[in-house]
Parts: structure tokens; sequence; C-alpha cells
């Protein structure tokens, strides 16, 4: 079967795209550098070009990559990572902004921070925690599709003036089925109309029994507006994260999610993302979905470049090749050419899928037509 373009084959061999074209021109094959050639014609061009050839299975391309466990007394705390979810207009936003701003006025002068997607502040008890500060409940799904756990906690605004609301409903069955624990947050309890005890009720109907109603799931009714109980609600998340007793591996290559990326003009693709466990440098090359790179710099939501980022860190990560998808794992790896493999690999398998929606596109098509 033809599994890789000339291109490809010249980037895995470091060797110039055009000069492959010419051995293969010479074996009298004509192929372009976008061209798809088998792997038994990518050997003998290997080989001819002095290069030693390793045939590995498909499926054996990734092996080695997140399996790897860490050895129970490798593990050391770590902050835990929170979503905020809920209905639309229910004050998300309003409460992620808060947190950061109330977070940023106490830490350095200034008090301007950059957006990128995610952001760490200090409780009043002294832990640290890392919020997700991502639009909707998108990338949260994707996330979890991806099988990547990313999310330790998730803080449920529900407003006080509004009540459960559909949203709130989703919230809570995303959370059920990732296996997080929800805390309540009663929102907008500043205005006159708020019902918080209505709130508390109508969450029974989900199976959400908040503490002062007798239940487990630990509650803060709070204004982000007023920024009332910002301070409780940090407590809250820090205590629940200590039942959790939140570990990671800090000592060992790094492995993350991509949470958001994008192609920034100035500085080329940059990848939002939260170190999982291990720990990232600078100079490390890593692979995310069918992109990878050598990380040229990292960055940290007060924007100032860093060496390194331990586990539960949001960074900004700046030297790859192309943007990631947000959910893409992260991981790093031991040198270019296996980042090249895992990306190229990935590449193919992205095309074969591509390919196999165009053929049921068209065969469609056909039934249509007859
Ligand atoms: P999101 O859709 O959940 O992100 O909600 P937003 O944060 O955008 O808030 C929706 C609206 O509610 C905005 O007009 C906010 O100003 C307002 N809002 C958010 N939090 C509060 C609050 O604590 N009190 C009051 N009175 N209004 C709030
Ligand atoms: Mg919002």
């Amino acid at each position: 079967p033809e599994t890789l373009t000339v291109q490809e084959l010249a980037n895995r061999m470091s060797e110039r795209a055009v000069d492959v074209v010419r051995l293969l021109m010479k074996q009298g094959v004509m192929k372009k550098i976008t061209d798809l050639i088998d792997a038994d014609t990518a050997q003998l061009i290997a080989e001819e070009l002095g290069h030693t050839v390793r045939r590995v299975a498909e499926s054996d391309v990734e092996e080695g990559l997140f399996d790897a466990p860490d050895a129970p007394e490798s593990l050391k705390p770590r902050p835990p990572v929170v979503t905020i979810m809920g209905h639309v207009d229910h004050g998300k936003t309003s409460l992620l902004d808060a947190i950061r701003q109330t977070n940023v006025v106490k830490g350095e002068a200034g008090g301007i921070t950059q957006h990128i997607g995610a952001y760490q502040v200090t409780s009043p008890l002294g832990g640290k925690i890392t919020f997700i500060d991502t639009p909707g409940h998108a990338a949260f799904t994707a996330m979890r599709a991806r099988g990547a756990k990313s999310t330790d906690i998730v803080v449920l605004v529900v407003a006080a003036d509004d009540g459960v609301k559909p949203q709130t409903a989703e919230a809570i069955n995303h959370a059920r089925a990732a296996g997080v624990p929800i805390i309540v947050a009663i929102n907008k309890v500043d205005k006159p109309e708020a019902k918080p005890e209505k709130v508390r009720s109508e969450l029974l109907q989900y199976e959400i029994q908040v503490e002062s109603l007798g239940g487990e799931t630990l509650e803060v009714e709070v204004s982000a507006k007023a920024r009332t109980n910002l301070d409780k609600l940090l407590e809250i998340i820090q205590l629940q994260s200590e039942i959790l007793e939140l570990k990671a591996n800090p000592d060992r290559p790094a492995e993350g999610t991509v949470i958001e990326a994008k192609l920034d003009r100035g500085r080329g693709p940059v990848a939002t993302a939260l170190v999982q466990r291990g720990t990232l440098y600078q100079g490390d090359i890593v692979v995310a979905g069918s992109e990878w790179g050598r990380v040229r710099a990292l960055v940290t939501d007060q924007g100032d470049t860093t060496p390194e980022a331990g586990p539960s860190m949001p960074v900004e990560i700046l030297g790859f090749n192309g943007a990631p998808e947000a959910g893409d794992r992260i991981a790093v790896v031991e040198n270019e050419a296996r980042a090249r493999e895992i990306a190229d690999y990935r590449t193919r398998q992205k095309r074969e899928q591509a390919a196999a929606r165009a053929v049921v596109r068209v065969s469609g098509l056909e039934q249509m037509m007859s």
C-alpha cells in the first residue's frame, strides 16, 4: 500500500525532497513531491541514500507514549485543575475574570494579564489552583473525546435569579461522565431577586445534595459582580483538592494537553498547554497531534518566559511547526526523528480518514443519481 509522500520520506531522512524525486526517476518511477509512494519503494530509496531502515508496524509508532506508569514514590502533590461550567449568562466568564483580577491585584503591580486560555492563582490557604478559561464546554468535551482527563474539579455556576437550566443539567452530566467532583457556586446573590434556596432544591432533582441540605456537595454563594466570597470559593476548591489527593511525578519527560492553539502573526504557532505530569523544559522536543516542534520558549499566564513548567501548570508553548488542535495530547520525545515519525504517522491517519469520508460521500452521491 502507498503509505507516505515523497516529502515525508525526505523529511524522515533529513534529505532534500528533490533528491528523492531524482533518485525515484532513476529507478523509473515518476513522482512529484506530494505524491504517495509505497513502503517497499521508500525502503529502496532510503537504502540507496545510505540510511538504515527500520520497518515498524503502524500500530507500534505510538508505542511508549503516555502509557508508562509512575512509581508511587515518585508522585508529589500537584495543584487542582478546575473548569467552570454552567448555563449561558449565569456568570462563568465574570467569575473567571473576577478571580483572576483579584489575584493579579494582590500580586504584581500593573494588573495586566494576557489571556492564554488558562491561569493559575493562589488560594488564601496558600495552595495553587489552575483554572481552565476556555469559552463554553467545547474544549472540555474535545479533551474528553480524545481520552485526556484534564479537569479535576468542576465548579458549577448557577445564577440565583434564574435557577437550574438545560445547560446546567448538561454540565452536571459532563462532570459525572468524566468522574469529576462538582462544587456548586450559586452566583448573582447580589441581586434582589436572588433565590439561592430555590437553586439548592432544584439541584436535588439532579441528585446533587449540597452540604447545607445535609448532602456532601460543597457549595458557596458568590457574586462575581460584587466580588463576594471569591476567597471562600478558592478555599473550598483547595479543600476539595486535598480530599482528592492529587499527585503527579514531576521528574519525567512532560506530558500534557493542548487547551487552545493559534497561529500568531509575530510568534508563529502558539499552543496553550496544561502540563499533566513531568516537567516541560525549553529545548524539549514535543509532539501534539500531527504537529511537532522544539520548544523555543515557554510563556506563563503572566506573560513571563519560564525555563520550565511542572504538573498542573498552564503555559504557552512556542516552537511548534504548525498549530495543533485543542484537546491534542502533548508528549516530549527523545529526538526529532521520533517526533517526525509520530507526526507523519498521524498525518497519514488523518489523510486516510479523510479519504474514507470522501468515498462515503461519493458513493452517497451515486445512490442519489441512480
Ligand atoms: P457566562 O455566559 O456564563 O459566561 O456569563 P457572563 O459572565 O457573560 O455573565 C452574563 C451576565 O451576567 C453579564 O451581564 C454579567 O455582567 C452578569 N453577571 C455575572 N455575574 C454577576 C453577578 O454576580 N451579579 C450580577 N448582578 N450580575 C452578574
Ligand atoms: Mg462566557
